[in-house]
């Protein structure tokens, strides 16, 4: 395909506050923070953002508050020329927000999904014709599971390909499952969703999704690289590159933009995994979840 595939992100939209401390503070105890970054992030914006670098042309769909924080999530994804016309932007909600401390060498966070909460079915509705004439949809579980569902359906009726990362994990019904053709959990998502431990071993955990009628399955197992298996075929495993890891930090999203890329160009499933393995690769060699997505020519270049 010469043409740039065309991919719709229907998904979360956050502003990550990562505070520094030495220390957490105790029950009620104030302490001072050393450091304070505000990242643009959230699934869908990420893996808008990485598409968007690879070259696909991608419109987002989802909701902010009339704040600083949607404002400046909106410019990061135009700046990389990401469509935002389709974002809602509410007076009554605020931008999600991720607040994120680092201290003692453990993070805790707390998320309050905010505008993100008010995605809804409905709003998807005057999109559907962008839906109808994309590649492909790609969609993640930050958003509520209605209006997943709901996208799903829509694309369906279309004949648009529908790829889930279904992070973060979060139990999902069978009808919803057999409409994906591809899901993409990482290894504990993977054991959540087939309530298996996650010592089983994958091709049990992706054997037991297919039979839910899955039509494709691509596990990401980190540095390991990714194994995937489709209907009526077996398991293939792909490497991980060892590449200087800097920050892993959004390498499910680089991942899961390469593999929206590849797919919506009508590659192969083994070409598309093999690619998106690269472009996560490359993104672990640099700091920050939308930081770290690469361009194509990049990706190009690494591997030559
Ligand atoms: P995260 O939540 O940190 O974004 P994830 O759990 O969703 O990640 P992983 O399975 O950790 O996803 O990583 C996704 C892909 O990124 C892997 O399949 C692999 O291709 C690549 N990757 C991750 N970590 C490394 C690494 N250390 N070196 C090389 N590639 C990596």
């Amino acid at each position: 395909m010469d043409q740039r595939p065309k991919v719709v992100v229907i998904g979360s939209l956050n502003m990550d506050l990562v505070v520094k401390a030495v220390r957490a503070p105790k029950r009620g105890e104030t302490v001072l923070g050393e450091e304070i970054h505000f990242v643009p992030g959230g699934k869908g914006a990420n893996q808008a953002i990485g598409l968007a670098r690879l070259g696909a042309e991608t419109t987002m769909i989802g909701a902010v508050g009339s704040d600083a924080f949607g404002e400046e999530l909106k410019n990061a994804l135009q700046a990389d020329g990401v469509s935002t016309s389709s974002i809602k932007v509410l007076d009554s909600q605020a931008t999600g927000v991720a607040s994120i401390l680092l201290a003692e060498g453990d993070n805790s966070i707390v998320v309050v999904p905010g505008a993100n909460a008010q995605c809804l079915p409905e709003d998807l509705d005057q999109y559907e014709g962008i839906i109808s004439e994309a590649d492909l949809v790609l969609l993640q579980l930050e958003i509520p599971l209605m209006t997943v569902e709901h996208a799903i359906r829509l694309a369906r009726r279309h004949g648009t390909l529908v790829m889930l990362n279904p992070a973060p994990a979060q139990s999902l019904s069978q009808n919803l499952l057999r409409q994906v053709d591809y899901l993409t959990p990482n290894r504990s998502e993977l054991a959540l969703l087939t309530e298996m431990p996650e010592e089983s071993a994958i091709d049990q955990g992706i054997q037991r999704l297919l039979e839910v009628g899955v039509s494709c399955c691509v596990t990401t197992l980190g540095a390991e690289g990714v194994a995937f298996k489709e209907l009526g075929g077996s398991l293939v495993s792909i490497s991980g590159h060892k590449v200087p890891v800097v920050d892993t930090t959004g390498a499910g999203d680089a991942f899961n933009a390469g593999l929206a890329y590849a797919l919506a160009q009508r590659k192969s499933i083994r070409e598309a995994a093999e690619f998106a393995v690269k472009v996560s690769a490359l993104a672990v060699t640099k700091f920050g979840a939308q930081g770290g997505m690469p361009s194509l020519a990049e990706v190009e270049a690494y591997f030559r």
